[in-house]
């Protein structure tokens, strides 16, 4: 890798066959995979690439319960050479259980993993203080997945828009997408504060806006954002397996050691405050750092010397929308309900496969598409209790 290399952005020419509405990793790698093939591809981001959540979460590419799932295992361990840039990718997982209840609520991974053919192995308190050597006399029992793992977002984000350009794909930033131009049941051309970008096909991976720009074209697609935060220890030694997390937190250790995590609750909010306010952290961030000192005893000295908010894309029922919109001939939405950074090497493939095939050829996407909620109750928001707190409460 050139460790100088700048993102490189192309003004001309304006349009795209493919225009892509977000620069996060599923508009990334959905860019990179069209490009790699020749497809001339347009990335138009509102501000900086991974700017949203694909820049702030934690990293982790264990997503058991989708049908990207397989698609998901086969790639990461390939990222590299394919993208011709790291991503840090570690492969495994140990999740350490506090308690009874955690372990039965752990072992869904090792029963969806089996469903799939990989191995997990149940470990008894001293495996686990074996394996992790930060982990205390309070651990109930763990579990060893031999598959999924972790990559560094940042790296990976930052590879995806190299690989793309390095195949001729175009990234603009600082472009804000505002409305689209139609011909007949078509998008001919994306409205953005840099003018307008003719086009073939548009996909639209806007995160938590993605929602309101398919509204533009009267596509549901119900979403609703939820903040959640990380932080980040001082630097430790490294740990033989960095990919541990537990006591309802997800995270990894970093290749420089420092300790990475977060964890619920995630606090539900209107999408237009993203632009505005909530992105600091709060005392969420002190119930983070206590489970993390639960869950690694022997570090609980560590200071905290970083913390942020990012916003999550949730759909009703948890699970991505990845689909051609029906009404609008040329349009793709995919927007990921919170799992958008383990699947996006495979999640860009599939956005590959719609664009130009029409369909996916590696997966059945039926679980994802747009169609299940048809039948949604207006007021699905309320019924699931996912409202926005008052901005004071924050
Ligand atoms: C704290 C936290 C931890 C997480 N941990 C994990 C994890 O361990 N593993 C995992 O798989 N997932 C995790 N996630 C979820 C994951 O980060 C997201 O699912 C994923 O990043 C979504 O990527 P995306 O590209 O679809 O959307 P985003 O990253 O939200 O990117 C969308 C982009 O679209 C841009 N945009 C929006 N509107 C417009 C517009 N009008 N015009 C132009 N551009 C626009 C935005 O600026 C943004 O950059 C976590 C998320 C958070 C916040």
């Amino acid at each position: 890798m050139e460790p100088n290399k700048q993102i490189v952005e192309h003004e001309a020419p304006r349009g795209a066959s493919v225009v892509i509405i977000g620069g996060g990793v599923t508009g990334l790698s959905a860019g990179w995979w069209l490009a790699r093939e020749g497809v001339d591809v347009l990335v138009l981001e509102a501000g900086l690439i991974g700017w949203g959540a694909s820049g702030r979460n934690g990293g982790g590419c264990s997503h058991h319960h989708s049908p990207l799932f397989l698609e998901e295992q086969r790639l990461w361990p390939m990222m590299d050479d394919l993208l011709g840039y790291p991503t840090e990718f570690r492969p495994n997982r140990i999740r350490i259980a506090l308690n009874h209840e955690q372990f039965q609520l752990y072992r869904r991974a090792l029963t969806n993993g089996a469903h799939h053919g990989f191995r997990s192995d149940v470990l008894d308190p001293r495996q686990v203080r074996e394996l992790v050597p930060y982990a205390g006399d309070n651990v109930f029992a763990g579990y060893f997945y031999h598959f999924g793992g972790h990559a560094n977002p940042h790296r990976t984000l930052q590879g995806y828009a190299w690989a793309m350009q390095d195949h001729g794909g175009r990234l603009l930033q600082h472009t804000t997408v505002t409305g689209f131009e139609k011909n007949g049941d078509k998008v001919a051309g994306v409205q953005t504060t840099r003018g307008v970008f003719a086009c073939d096909h548009v996909v639209i991976a806007a995160g938590p806006h993605t929602g309101e720009l398919a509204a533009m074209l009267d596509i549901d697609v119900p979403l609703v954002a939820a903040r959640a935060e990380m932080i980040v220890t001082e630097p430790l030694p490294l740990m033989a397996i960095g990919g541990v997390d537990g006591n309802g937190l997800y995270g990894r250790q970093t290749l420089r050691g420092n300790l990475a995590y977060g964890g619920g609750p995630h606090e539900w909010i209107d999408h237009r405050d993203m632009r505005r306010e909530r992105a600091h952290s709060t005392p969420l961030q002190s119930s983070i750092a206590a489970r993390v000192a639960a869950l690694f005893p022997k570090v609980a000295h560590a200071r905290v010397i970083r913390s942020w908010a990012g916003f999550i894309e949730n759909t009703p029922d948890g699970r991505p929308i990845i689909d051609r919109a029906g009404g609008v001939a040329n349009v793709t939405v995919a927007t990921l309900s919170s799992v958008g950074f383990g699947l996006s090497p495979a999640s860009g493939r599939a956005i590959r496969d719609l664009v130009v095939d029409g369909a996916c050829r590696f997966a059945d996407l039926s679980t994802l598409s747009l169609s299940r909620f048809v039948q949604l109750e207006p007021e699905w928001k309320e019924m699931q209790g996912w409202l926005p707190l008052p901005a004071g409460l924050i």
